[in-house]
């Protein structure tokens, strides 16, 4: 079993999976609002004299929804919108664009009686019409002419076009692949892959694979791994194989047919964009490496971090302390950290803590400064990384971030969110994790008077320097 097993999705305080992961609430709240949506359009839209019906598609019928993990960021949720007509009858068939319409009409008809949605965007997309909810997240509506009697779709493009497309021949592939034992490793294998994906390509999103490119090429690798019988394998160990066929795959070729349709390639990545997708993978699958040889969980987890960043948890621990195998002498001293907690940025300290926050309101500025700078070795390149975790976070969809600089002894950061969330601090030096000392912050509303902070031990992790031989 891999290193960093259970921290995938295990038995961990804070795992990858469940870190990306919409809850069954938030998964209940999304089928809440598309149900009534397509309920509705059913109900408006037959009144153009065609049988109605919808489907659920993309990442939510395929089990691989993830959170959104950047503020800003959505949920996606694709409700397709099927118009039955027989397309021997040439006076019954309306074009793509008057079924466009009708369905961006509805939309907007809708939306008048829908204080959760913002704003139905307008003109609509090429291939979908989508409506903006309040709480993160848009349900798009691709809509389609559905030839009942040889169970054809093609989908209604804006600008005319009608485009071959049938979202469940793809669904039912996909299904069916690695068998049924398989499926749920599959799901996660999946969704693993799309966290690397939001978090990796922040400076380069024209470089960042899509959903359904990440889907299908992860579901053809494990169909070559393992075929359909029984895996049996850790996530983790699952990912480093998969993460070294893709690479192998993509640096061969960057074409991915579509499994239900060999003429269209599901590769968008436009060309002068995929240096720097392969650069990315490159990393991921350096990180696996890594992660592959590592000696105990602490190593492996912090060379995951190299790709998942912030969505990767650590183990549970104040710090982690590097010995040298040669000597078991540990490579430097783990470092304090003082917190000063202020009543705004630049404003009156209000509190100092050292190496973690007992309690803290919200809308507080906090300042993390190493103290004892001289255990540092010269030009360390020092990460500062926040994990956020509880439901808060959860429905800003804010699951962290990172700063890193070399000799960066001090960054500041805002409370925002109510939970027990993490500052991370970890040195290298050309590579090297030299020491981690984990920062827990408890945000609390309740709490607006700041208390004293009871002694108490650190518990520390100690890891190896270097790889498993
Ligand atoms: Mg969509």
């Amino acid at each position: 079993m891999g290193q960093a097993a259970r921290l995938f999705n295990g038995s961990a305080e804070q795992t990858l999976y469940g870190r990306v992961t919409p809850t069954s609430e938030q998964r209940q709240f999304l089928q809440d609002q598309w149900n009534a949506m397509a309920d509705h359009l059913k109900a408006k839209l037959a009144d153009w004299g065609y049988p109605i019906s919808t489907w659920i598609q993309g990442s939510y019928k395929y089990g691989t929804l993830i959170k959104p993990v950047h503020k800003g960021e959505e949920y996606d949720v694709d409700v397709g919108i099927y118009f039955s007509w027989d397309p021997q009858d040439a006076q019954a068939s309306p074009t793509a664009q008057q079924l466009r319409t009708w369905v961006q009409n509805a939309l907007v008809e809708y939306k008048q009686g829908v204080a959760e949605i913002t704003e139905v965007v307008d003109p609509a997309k090429e291939r979908c019409s989508r409506a903006i909810y309040q709480r993160q997240f848009h349900i798009d509506t691709p809509t389609y002419h559905l030839d009942s009697a040889k169970d054809a779709r093609r989908l209604a493009c804006l600008s005319g076009a009608w485009e071959d497309s049938d979202p469940k021949l793809l669904y039912k592939w996909f299904r069916d692949i690695v068998g049924s034992d398989n499926r749920e490793q599959l799901r996660r294998l999946v969704r693993y892959l799309k966290g690397w994906a939001a978090v990796a390509f922040e400076e380069t999103p024209e470089a960042r694979p899509s959903s359904i490119l990440l889907t299908v090429s992860t579901a053809e690798a494990s169909n070559e791994l393992w075929g359909a019988r029984l895996w049996a394998i850790a996530d983790d160990d699952a990912l480093i194989a998969i993460v070294a066929k893709l690479y192998e795959r993509f640096i061969r070729d960057r074409k991915v047919s579509n499994p239900v349709d060999r003429n269209e390639d599901l590769n968008r990545i436009p060309n002068d964009a995929w240096d720097a997708f392969l650069t990315r993978l490159a990393v991921l699958n350096d990180a696996a490496e890594t992660a592959h040889v590592a000696e105990d969980e602490a190593s492996a987890a912090l060379a995951w971090e190299g790709a998942f960043s912030f969505l990767m948890p650590l183990p549970e621990t104040d710090e982690v302390e590097v010995v040298e195998s040669s000597s078991e002498r540990a490579l430097m001293q783990v470092p304090d950290i003082d917190i000063g907690v202020y009543d705004r940025k630049d404003g009156s300290l209000l509190a100092t803590y050292r190496n973690e926050v007992p309690s803290v309101p919200k809308d507080r500025w906090l300042v993390f400064n190493i103290v004892n700078r001289h255990v540092v070795p010269q030009y360390a390149d020092i990460s500062w990384t926040v994990r956020n975790d509880g439901e808060e976070a959860d429905h800003i969809g804010d699951l962290g971030h990172i700063q890193r600089g070399i000799s960066m002894h001090s960054v500041g950061e805002a409370t925002a969110y109510r939970g027990k969330h993490y500052m991370d601090c970890v040195i290298r030096l050309n590579g090297t994790v030299f020491a981690v000392r984990r920062v827990p912050v408890y945000i609390k509303t309740d709490q607006q008077k700041l208390l004293t902070q009871s002694q108490r031990s650190w518990m520390t992790l100690r890891t190896r320097k270097g790889r498993r031989r």
